[in-house]
């Protein structure tokens, strides 16, 4: 990760290499700020830059040995520790690999993000006893490169106090040239013996307007929209994601909600509008919300079946279920299921989308009515 690329914090990114380059880097540090702030971004784009062979007064160089091996999270004395759920694997090294793709994907997740991608069942993730052995194990071994031994610890407010209490005499006096980076969102769940051993960085809210100024560049969002949304996530990137995800969800459901009325009505000039207005949106959006409207049926399902004690839904979308779900049921769930995955493969193949949700209307018509 280069500077360049973690949101905002020109600040601490410059205290940051001030410390690396004045060579006085602290050997336990706890970045201390909400994950969407950027912290663990920030953690990676310091460590690269300690790893770093070639690096300009202001980031990393991104393409040296130390650079790209740090970048494809393959360095051989970078260590990374985080919660796992501990019936899947009581230490972390298990699930590198899904910890790599999640890295690849985005560094900017939380811990409900995590969870979610580790286990269907989202069951709690702590760091164990098991894990602060394999800590100190790992801080036995010799560097590879004969520089920096990094170990990172990743939501480490989840160690339970066993763990925490393990650790304490390792970040008391760390190995030479050994580097323990923790990072929490909040030193609150923090044990006092293990904040007193570590140097306090401060992550804080990223500036609004610098922000919005990145949603507006990177994803695309309106000026308007990106403002309201940096203000509403306070400086957090992870909230402006999901607001902006919801946002697309709003549009889906009165999409959804179009073609569901006319359908019913048979309002044939009204399905034909439907389909031309989905028919505009970008091929992307147009497989999103064929997903989306495959969601909301067997949510529809769902909410028959066990009066609603299970849902995924938004408050929007719940009111409106509530009167449209009895309209799914069993003798016409498996049509709908049908034809919205044929659509999907469709458009996935470049189908002619007005076409595509023309068809798409009319066979809705029929089943509702079926
Ligand atoms: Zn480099």
């Amino acid at each position: 990760m280069l500077f360049k690329n973690v949101i905002g914090q020109k600040e601490l990114k410059q205290h940051l290499i001030q410390v690396a380059k004045a060579d006085k880097i602290a050997q336990t540090q706890l970045f201390a700020g909400q994950m969407g702030y950027g912290t663990l971004p920030l953690a990676l784009a310091f460590i690269q830059y300690v790893f770093c062979e070639n690096r300009t007064e202001t980031d990393s160089c991104g393409q040296c040995s130390g650079c790209k091996k740090v970048d494809d999270l393959q360095h051989p004395d970078l260590h990374f520790f985080f919660p796992v759920v501990q019936s899947i694997s009581k230490i972390s090294s298990k699930l590198l690999p899904d910890w790599r793709i999640q890295l690849k994907e985005s560094a900017y997740f939380d811990l409900y993000e995590w969870t979610q991608r580790m286990d269907d069942r989202e069951r709690k993730p702590i760091i164990s006893t098991e894990e602060s052995q394999e800590i100190i194990r790992k801080t036995a071994l010799k560097s590879y490169e004969g520089g920096y031994k990094v170990y990172i610890i990743w939501m480490a407010e989840e160690m339970n106090a066993i763990c925490a209490n393990k650790l304490l005499k390792i970040l008391e006096e760390p190995p030479d040239k050994s580097l323990f980076i923790l990072l929490c969102e909040s030193t609150e769940h923090m044990l006092p013996t293990i904040l007193s051993r570590t140097q306090l960085v401060n992550v804080p809210r990223i500036n609004e307007d610098v922000l919005a100024h990145y949603l507006v560049n990177s994803l695309l969002i309106d000026q308007n929209t990106a403002e309201s949304i940096a203000s509403f996530s306070a400086g957090n990137y992870i909230k402006a994601k999901h607001q902006i995800e919801q946002q697309e969800n709003t549009d889906f459901l009165e999409l959804f909600k179009n073609l569901m009325r006319s359908s019913f009505k048979k309002d044939v000039t009204a399905m034909l509008d439907w389909a031309e207005e989905t028919a505009q949106q970008t091929k992307e959006k147009q497989k999103l919300f064929v997903l989306y409207a495959l969601h909301l049926i067997r949510q529809s399902i769902l909410l028959n079946y066990t009066s609603g004690a299970i849902n995924q839904l938004s408050n929007d979308e719940a009111e409106f279920l509530k009167n449209f779900a009895k309209f799914i049921h069993g003798k016409n769930i498996q049509s709908f299921m049908q034809t919205m995955n044929d659509i999907h493969y469709h458009l996935e193949r470049n189908a002619n989308p007005r076409i595509v949700f023309t068809h798409l209307s009319f066979q809705v018509m029929r089943y509702i009515h079926a």
